[in-house]
């Protein structure tokens, strides 16, 4: 049989089978750092879309314009 290991410290869980974490401590530290992984991913993309949103305004000061038909 496979020896299972905690997600978090990799120690050795006994347990039942479907156990993940050795520890209520273990499963706080991998849930939190999953979702600082998924906030930073967030953040990036809100702030290239902040970038984004500043470049277009700087062309369209007044807010509201009309671009030509090209094709
Ligand atoms: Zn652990």
């Amino acid at each position: 049989m496979q020896t299972r290991r905690c997600q978090q410290c990799q120690s050795q869980l006994q347990g039942r089978v479907d156990k993940k974490f050795c520890s209520d401590q273990c499963r706080f530290l991998y849930n939190n750092q999953k979702k600082r992984s998924a906030e930073v991913t967030i953040s990036n993309v809100n702030q290239v879309l902040r970038r984004n949103r500043t470049i277009l305004k700087s062309f369209n000061p007044i807010g509201k314009t009309t671009i030509p038909k090209l094709y």
